[in-house]
């Protein structure tokens, strides 16, 4: 009988039950590289890992030239900005990513901060809590509505109309969105035909009053949001990121809220992660930041886990994974 077990690298924890399913079948080798004690393992197992699996690791050339055995690579992420795309496709390395499974929690987490920026309930969370409620809020503690404000979507794919939806159809938001192509609303989207329009950039940042970035971070979208992007937004406005930080020119933001009219920001991501102690976006008053916990639930964890150990186990096997990762556009 030939032996079908191959290598597997598995690059950050999985569940226990999805790391049984793996060695069930191969040879598995746990390493995480960003734990300084496992960093050794990792590098050693690269020179023979026929499949990796994990997220949050940039796998670059140099790592991918250590690999030289490598056929797939299963990010448990829909993100695959951490992986050098033209390398793998020169390669011919598959690359499995989780679209679709964290999509519905990942548009809660950026809802979350649309509500907790406008209504400003972190802040006055802790008004309560460091025992300053002692008489009723007067107009200095007051937020802003979201029902009825009309909310601009930098990327309007699986999240961006998740949160449209809840936007248009739970808040009575009018929706403007920017993406390269437009949504054919009638046939894709009939519960959203009228609610929401495809707007070129500048024209959305001028007129809407909330902004959610859900873009993929690639070349063209690096640093999108400048000077130049956040000088356009209505005074007042407030910018929310539950996609990539590296969209924002962090520098460009920070200056929007202390010198420009920004009113506020929800952050989930950050260009340096986790986000640097020195950070002014740490504890800027008006900046409310999650530790990029978009897709952080236990249900949703776990089922992107699944699909990523699926994705890897058919691959192995010589059989079309559920999901590839397709480039699209350039
Ligand atoms: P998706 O379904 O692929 O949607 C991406 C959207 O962005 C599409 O509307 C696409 O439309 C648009 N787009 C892509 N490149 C563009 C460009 N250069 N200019 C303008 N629009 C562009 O992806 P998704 O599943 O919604 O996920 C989106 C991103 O969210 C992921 O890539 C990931 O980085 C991030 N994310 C973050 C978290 C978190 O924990 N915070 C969790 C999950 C995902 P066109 O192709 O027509 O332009």
């Amino acid at each position: 009988m030939t032996n079908t077990r191959k290598k597997v690298l598995v690059f950050k924890e999985l569940p226990p039950d999805q790391l049984a399913r793996l060695q069930a079948e191969h040879d598995v080798t746990v390493a995480n590289p960003r734990l300084p004690e496992q960093a050794a393992a990792f590098h050693a197992a690269l020179a023979s890992a026929e499949g990796m699996i994990g997220s949050s690791y940039p796998v670059n050339e140099d790592l991918l030239a250590a690999a030289p055995h490598l056929k797939v690579i299963s990010s448990v992420s829909v993100g695959v900005d951490n992986y050098a795309l033209s390398a793998l496709a020169a390669r011919g390395i598959m690359l499995c990513h989780t679209p679709g499974v964290l999509t519905e929690t990942t548009a809660d987490t950026i809802f979350a901060l649309i509500m907790a920026t406008s209504r400003r309930l972190v802040e006055l969370a802790n008004h309560v809590r460091d025992g300053h409620w002692t008489h009723n809020v007067g107009e200095s503690l007051f937020g802003w509505d979201v029902h009825g404000k009309t909310l601009g979507i930098l990327g309007f794919g699986r999240i961006g109309q998740a949160v449209a939806r809840r936007a248009a159809l739970g808040f009575g938001m009018p929706v403007l969105y920017h993406s390269r192509r437009p949504v054919d609303m009638a046939k894709a989207l009939p519960e959203l035909a009228g609610k929401a329009t495809h707007t070129p950039l500048d024209e959305l940042l001028q007129r809407a009053d909330i902004i959610a970035a859900v873009l993929p971070l690639s070349v063209q979208t690096r640093g999108l949001m400048g000077a130049r992007e956040f000088g356009l937004m209505k005074p007042g406005a407030i910018f929310i990121n539950g996609a990539r930080g590296a969209l924002v020119q962090e520098g460009a933001l920070l200056n929007a809220l202390n010198h420009g009219t920004l009113r506020a920001a929800g952050l989930d991501v950050f260009a340096t992660e986790p986000l640097p102690m020195g950070s002014p976006l740490r504890r800027h008053p008006r900046v409310t930041a999650l530790p990029h916990i978009g897709s952080a639930t236990f249900e949703t964890r776990h089922a992107m886990a699944v699909l990523a150990t699926s994705n890897l186990l058919q691959a192995l096997a010589g059989e079309r994974p559920a999901a590839v990762f397709e480039a699209t556009g350039s």
